[in-house]
């Protein structure tokens, strides 16, 4: 039985002042137990949410990381940084990290094997735009994304990640995917290693609370990566309760 899980993004949002004011509104609300709820907040707000998290059963999550555990990389965070303030899942290949910040296949693949190989849960992203779509595109780029992603680890070892298919034409642009066309990527994606059967495949792009319910009633759905509608802890229970 795959668990359910509920993904806040939080990208470049909320200060720790802003974080603190937010967990506790969300903890002060009834949530169900049959969903796995993960907070990703900036790397600034780690430490102001990693107590709020703790001690209201959540887990906490990270945008990204490095694959080196130290070293000369002005500016990035290591794994070992992560695991400090509690963090437990950590984001990689998203596609605004590729489009923005130079992430490849290469280096999700990297990361993903340091990531296990520390401990963390690694949630990874894959996704086709809207002219890769439009030309067919779609199976063999979440095909080619998954593979490079666990090139070279043991499928054995694959039972401790969890996989979003985020179509970046449907992030943040209130376009949802269908649900039904989702689920298809999703069974492509699940089959195109082995390994995946029992693997949490997230849904992303335009996720609210209205449409959860359309998602996780699809076999390959267990859940969301939410970025725009996670950022209201209101709007965000509401989603983790209709995930349930
Ligand atoms: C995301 O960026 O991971 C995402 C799914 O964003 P949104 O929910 O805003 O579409």
């Amino acid at each position: 039985m795959r668990r359910r899980i509920a993904a806040a993004n939080w990208k470049m949002h909320k200060t720790a002042e802003q974080t603190r004011a937010y967990l506790e509104r969300l903890s002060a609300q009834p949530l169900p137990s049959g969903v796995d709820v993960v907070i990703a907040p900036p790397f600034t707000s780690l430490a102001a949410a990693a107590p709020l998290v703790r001690a209201s059963g959540l887990a906490l999550g990270a945008q990204t990381m490095h694959w080196e555990l130290q070293g000369a990389f002005t500016g990035e965070i290591s794994a070992p940084m992560l695991l400090e303030f509690g963090v437990r899942y950590v984001i990689l290949g998203h596609s605004e990290r590729r489009a923005y910040c130079g992430e490849t296949d290469a280096s999700v693949n990297r990361k993903v094997k340091t990531a296990l190989d520390q401990g963390l849960v690694p949630i990874v992203a894959v996704g086709e735009t809207l002219d890769e779509r439009a030309r067919g595109e779609t199976a063999a780029k979440v095909m080619r994304q998954t593979r490079a992603a666990f090139e070279g680890i043991a499928a054995t070892a694959l039972t401790g990640v969890v996989l979003a298919y985020e179509p970046i034409w449907a992030i943040g642009t209130g376009q949802n995917c269908d649900p039904a066309e989702a689920d298809g990527v999703m069974a492509t994606i699940r089959s195109c290693v082995a390994g995946l059967a029992d693997t949490p495949i997230l849904y992303g792009g335009s996720m609210n609370a209205e449409n959860v319910g359309a998602y996780v009633s699809r076999p390959n759905i267990d859940g969301g990566l939410v970025g725009g509608a996670s950022l209201d802890p209101d709007g965000f229970a509401a989603l983790i309760r209709n995930a349930a």
